[in-house]
């Protein structure tokens, strides 16, 4: 079985993003804005949206399952309030849910969380209750910066998160550590500030003992890791600076890195630098960067091609990296795939 443990929603009906167009019209007067039950669409609408998009894809590349959450740029916690976003949320979890129910064999649903800018994490918890226990999602996505590119809030590694690290730990549910819309002018979103964040998350993990007040706790570290796995000498090297154990002791038991790199010499370095067990399989595709590489004549976001091309990674490394690495991870969804006899 091949997990892809990163995929967003990214082509959802059009009147999902018009409804959010009026929400936001109607921030100054939110009474003046659309109902939730404006919002219909019919479950023929979301499987002629998965059909012909992520579903032809999987099938045509070879994998078997999508862990599947909202837009990443669309969830812009930055935009209202805790309201403006917990409607949001609300709306898109419901329709991955949807999704999940229409394909159970093909998607597995990952929360967005109904985060604001300085409003206690701890508001989030209701909703990812609800996606965890009701929808059967087994994982969430949590934004480092709900500001949207001025980092506003403490870093992770503050007791600020710790609410919400808590409530993981109890229903052993992952977080993959994503940001979204930058609304900073000098960070392009997909190119500059989501591997900026990657990279920050990382740091704030490597620079605090979060991780000794929650051993548990499990961290994804989407897009390949940032600028990590490149510049790893420099981050042991800090870390023995600053008299902390090896990252693999600090760090790896927690931290987990996704393979969205779109070309073979950044998976090579990836799987060369990184310990396999810590390497999910992911392409987030239909997502960031949705060309054909001239060089290969394949598109960017076929990951699969680049872990089946990469050197020295033995038959039983892939077979993590596939699967092995997210049913550890991802603990829920390897209690469903038991039930189901995979
Ligand atoms: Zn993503």
């Amino acid at each position: 079985m091949i997990i892809d443990c990163h995929g967003h929603y990214t082509t959802a009906p059009k009147s999902l993003e018009d409804w959010r167009n009026r929400q936001v019209a109607a921030l100054k007067d939110p009474a003046s804005g659309p109902l939730v039950s404006e919002l219909t669409i019919s479950d023929d609408e979301l499987r002629d949206s998965i059909v012909a998009n992520q579903l032809k894809k999987m099938k045509e590349r070879g994998s078997d399952l999508t862990i599947f959450s909202p837009r990443a740029s669309f969830m812009a916690h930055h935009i209202g309030d805790f309201q403006t976003s917990s409607t949001w949320s609300a709306i898109c979890n419901e329709l991955i849910y949807r999704v999940t129910q229409l394909f159970p064999e093909s998607f597995i649903g990952a929360a967005m969380l109904p985060q604001s800018p300085g409003v206690r994490p701890e508001t989030v918890i209701p909703e990812l209750e609800r996606c965890i226990k009701e929808y059967g999602f087994v994982g969430v996505n949590l934004n480092p910066d709900p500001s949207g590119g001025h980092w506003k809030e403490p870093p992770l590694s503050d007791r600020w998160w710790y609410p919400v690290y808590e409530k993981l730990v109890e229903l052993d549910i992952p977080a993959m550590v994503h940001v979204s819309t930058s609304c900073n002018s000098c960070f392009h979103t997909t190119g500059a500030h989501y591997l900026n964040a990657d990279t920050t998350a990382f740091m704030q993990c490597l620079t605090s003992n979060l991780f000794k007040d929650f051993p548990t706790l499990k961290f994804i570290i989407p897009h390949g890791g940032g600028a990590v796995p490149y510049h790893w000498g420099r981050f042991r090297g800090i870390a023995q600076d600053m008299k902390l154990p090896p990252l693999k002791d600090h760090l790896l038991n927690n931290i987990f890195f996704d393979t969205c790199v779109y070309h073979q010499p950044g998976i090579d370095l990836l799987t060369k630098v990184i310990p396999v067990d810590n390497i999910l399989f992911a392409s987030e595709m239909i997502g960031a960067v949705r060309g054909i590489d001239p060089e290969t004549g394949h598109p960017y976001d076929d990951t699969k091609r680049f872990i089946d091309g990469a050197q020295g990674l033995t038959e039983s490394d892939r077979r993590k990296i596939f699967e092995g690495n997210s049913r550890r991870v991802f603990s829920r969804l390897d209690t469903i795939l038991k039930s189901r006899g995979a």
